[in-house]
């Protein structure tokens, strides 16, 4: 469970909605990424939380930068990164796209298709390309599966065929599913890598790295029916290194290797703070009498994964407060803005009124970017960073 008090003095300082995010916390995750996994280079995945002040303290600390399209790319490079700390991970392009991003200097691409390969080689020629391997998502709560990758079979033709159109085929990406939860979804996806890494070396293409892509969990938030989550990240980052450590005795020529956090760096250090909008209780149609809580944010403004996982939320000075348990929901009329209905409610202070702060916490990812334009009148969610540990928060 993280530790959440500077966040909690940080959001004391105000009284709006927003979100903040603090930039200390992301640092000292940074930090600990590269501890557990000392020789890996870390490309944060942007869509996670795409802030100018997060992107310019990353990139302060060595990170490159995992970035979807030329949007992204033009954003990282505002932080001063050298533009080959910088890829083209989506494997999803246009033309125009492809030539935009080869303008702006980027030079490595991910793929997962001969037309995807074809299309590079006109536009981008000579790039370097890293073919995506398919996983099955299973154990993640976001499976990124069916979408994207290439199966081992088609990977072997995809960088052939890289080669044969004058491209470098560099090496090899895989996506575990986006919050996984289990390590036997590492383990798999490095043997699948192992084998490909293998097939590849017997047809000559010595690939020069391993992209370990996305999927670390947030620590702090809860699933569907309001439990800890608990990932067991002490036995993934072992099962990460003894198989970085297999590729390495695979492979005919040396590897680096690459990963891409997203949610890991930054959700347990990002909360928003909310108001109740209204706890009422209401019959549902099943005849049980329901209690609901109906904040200021929800799925449109800031909460957008709150229909597959819950948050923690705190009422900030109303700790001894007799508590019912209720479905909690945004403001919007949309049924889909709320907590699934799985399990118990959350506790709520019974007497909650509209008004009252709410602070809800380990939302730090997937938050600002999934925020809607002006959905029921509603504005995009605003947000502040703040440094947290030279002599309390401080807004940058
Ligand atoms: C979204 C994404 C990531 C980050 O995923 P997380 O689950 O947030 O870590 C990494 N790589 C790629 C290619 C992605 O699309």
């Amino acid at each position: 469970m993280p530790e959440y008090d500077r966040l909690r003095a940080a959001l004391a300082t105000g009284e709006d909605d927003r979100l903040v995010l603090d930039l200390d916390g992301i640092e000292a995750q940074y930090d600990a990424l590269l501890r557990e996994l000392p020789d890996v280079a870390v490309r944060f995945a942007m869509k996670a939380c795409p802030v100018d002040e997060v992107l310019a303290a990353l990139a302060a600390r060595g990170s490159g930068f995992d970035a979807a399209g030329p949007q992204e790319i033009a954003q990282a490079l505002r932080t001063g990164v050298p533009v080959d700390r910088i890829h083209y991970g989506n494997t999803i392009k246009s033309d125009r796209q492809i030539a935009e991003a080869y303008g702006l200097g980027v030079r490595d691409f991910a793929t997962d298709s001969l037309a995807d390969v074809a299309a590079i080689a006109v536009h981008a020629p000579g790039a370097r390309i890293f073919c995506r391997l398919a996983t099955t998502g299973e154990g993640a709560l976001w499976g990124l599966s069916r979408k994207f990758g290439c199966s081992p079979e088609d990977a072997v033709l995809v960088l052939e065929a890289a080669r044969a159109a004058g491209l470098t085929p560099a090496g090899l990406s895989v996506h575990v599913g986006s919050q996984q939860l289990t390590s036997e979804a590492w383990q798999n996806a490095l043997e699948a890598l192992t084998a490909v890494v293998e097939e590849a070396g017997r047809r000559g293409i010595l690939l020069d790295h391993v992209n370990l892509g996305g999927g670390l969990p947030a620590l702090g938030v809860l699933d569907r029916k309001g439990r800890p989550l608990d990932p067991p990240v002490d036995k993934m980052f072992a099962v990460i290194r003894e198989g970085i450590q297999r590729l390495r005795d695979a492979s005919a020529a040396p590897l680096d290797f690459l990963i891409e956090p997203g949610r890991h760096l930054v959700a347990d250090h990002g909360a928003i703070r909310a108001h109740v909008t209204r706890l009422t209780q209401r019959q549902q149609l099943d005849g049980e009498r329901v209690h609901w809580l109906y904040l200021s944010c929800g799925k449109f403004n800031g909460l957008y994964e709150m229909d597959e996982l819950r948050y923690r939320l705190e009422f900030p000075g109303r700790a001894g407060a007799e508590t019912v348990p209720a479905v909690v929901a945004g403001p919007t009329c949309d049924s889909d803005d709320a907590y699934a209905d799985e399990g118990p409610g959350m506790p709520v202070p019974r007497d909650a009124a509209s008004g009252d702060p709410v602070w809800i916490l380990s939302c730090g990812a997937y938050s600002t970017a999934y925020t809607t334009q002006g959905f029921n009148g509603i504005p995009p969610l605003p947000y502040s960073c703040v440094r947290t540990t030279a002599g309390g928060p401080e807004e940058v």
